[in-house]
């Protein structure tokens, strides 16, 4: 579901925008027994709710070093176990910790989600398994899927006495994308829709959902009226956040509508398309996908499908980004590769998860191309197997 398209057209640029969180995570508690985890520089960030009858953990941090800090601090917090995770986005940097706690924790995802899990690839259920090599043995007959609980509409979690709540906002194309709601602090994980500060990652595949399925959810968030509201990435915040992220949907959608007005082809409306009003947020490399996204929805189209076809290379990393997640690949003759590690790339050898990738270390790697798509920055790696 995530990997249907040149994910990396935009994303190796270096990132043009502000991080706005700091250079090392932090635990901030915003209501009684309640606690954000704000990732660094912008990372993914988790909520822990601690109850007489266990800990909800919302969201497991974007990689393993983040999600043994997450860990400890939980430790650190209450001898309860943590009984759920429940996860708010089906991506990597939000569902990649689950192995740490889970079992004996069980997993809780909107069925559209728990569906993608239960058709995970050999390799994606091989790297779940040994994510973190003091889990190995215990998850040695485990698949993802067998701790998972799933929900089609809504569901209430009541524990220790708090209720928790998981809201899902139905549309066509939203992939299982819920926020978590306690109604008795006020506090809500606002899960894909809580952008602050940041663009939107949003994609012409309708992987991440559409803006018009965002609108929908934010309405329904904000009717809530949250005191404290932790967005997916980016410092806590509250309900004026959800306003402004619908607002700045709206004005983007009005801008490639009176583009398409004008009658100006698709390649015009991505080039002219912009949000430099909201200067300094985070992510400016997400116009392109945004604009051609709106450019579908408006001309009431389903979501682009893009042919996947495989790859095998060996090179050098000449260059590591963002904690292994973006390589610049030598290969012995040829031009250089980039390549993307992704959460669930399955890691072997010198290194056991991508934090470890350094500039120097030989791999062999199997990468997707989107076929027919220019796609020059960067392709996602399935498996590697990495030497010194
Ligand atoms: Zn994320």
């Amino acid at each position: 579901m995530k990997r249907l398209l040149p994910i990396a057209l935009a994303a190796f640029l270096p990132h043009s925008g502000l991080a706005v969180t700091g250079d090392k995570a932090e635990f901030k508690k915003i209501a009684e027994d309640v606690y954000a985890f704000v990732g660094k520089r912008n990372d993914a960030n988790a909520m822990v709710v601690v109850t007489a009858q266990g800990v909800v953990l919302v969201d497991t941090g974007n990689n393993p070093p983040e999600t043994r800090l997450l860990q400890n601090f939980i430790k650190s917090l209450t001898t309860q176990p943590v009984r759920y995770v429940v996860i708010t986005q089906n991506h990597g940097d939000h569902t990649g910790g689950a192995p740490l706690f889970s079992p004996p924790a069980n997993v809780i995802v909107h069925e559209r989600v728990a569906k993608d899990w239960a058709a995970w690839k050999p390799y994606q259920i091989k790297s779940w398994r040994k994510r973190f090599r003091e889990r190995s043995s215990a998850l040695k007959d485990v698949n993802p899927i067998d701790t998972v609980l799933s929900f089609g509409e809504n569901m209430t979690l009541h524990l220790g006495g708090k209720t928790i709540a998981l809201v899902y906002v139905d549309d066509p194309y939203n992939p299982g994308d819920i926020a978590v709601w306690l109604p008795q602090s006020g506090v809500m994980h606002a899960g894909f829709v809580g952008y602050i500060d940041r663009h939107p990652d949003i994609r012409p595949d309708y992987s991440h959902g559409t803006t018009a399925g965002m609108l929908k959810q934010l309405e329904a968030l904000a009717a809530l009226q949250p005191k404290v509201m932790v967005p997916a990435h980016g410092p806590p915040g509250d309900a004026k956040d959800l306003h402004a992220l619908t607002d700045y949907l709206l004005s983007a959608r009005q801008k490639v509508r009176t583009m398409m007005a004008k009658g100006l082809p698709l390649a015009a409306i991505v080039k002219d398309f912009h949000m430099n009003e909201y200067k300094g947020w985070d992510r400016e490399n997400h116009f392109e996908w945004l604009a051609e996204t709106v450019h579908r929805e408006l001309r009431g189209e389903g979501p682009q499908i893009v042919a996947i076809s495989e790859k095998e290379a060996k090179g050098t990393i000449a260059h590591a980004e963002d904690e292994g997640r973006r390589l610049l690949v030598r290969p012995p003759s040829g031009r250089d590769l980039r390549l993307r590690i992704t959460a669930d790339t399955d890691i072997d050898g010198a290194a056991t998860d991508r934090s470890q990738l350094k500039a120097g270390m030989k791999l062999t790697a199997k990468y997707q191309v989107p076929e027919g798509f220019n796609s020059p920055l960067g392709y996602d790696v399935t498996e590697m197997v990495v030497e010194r």
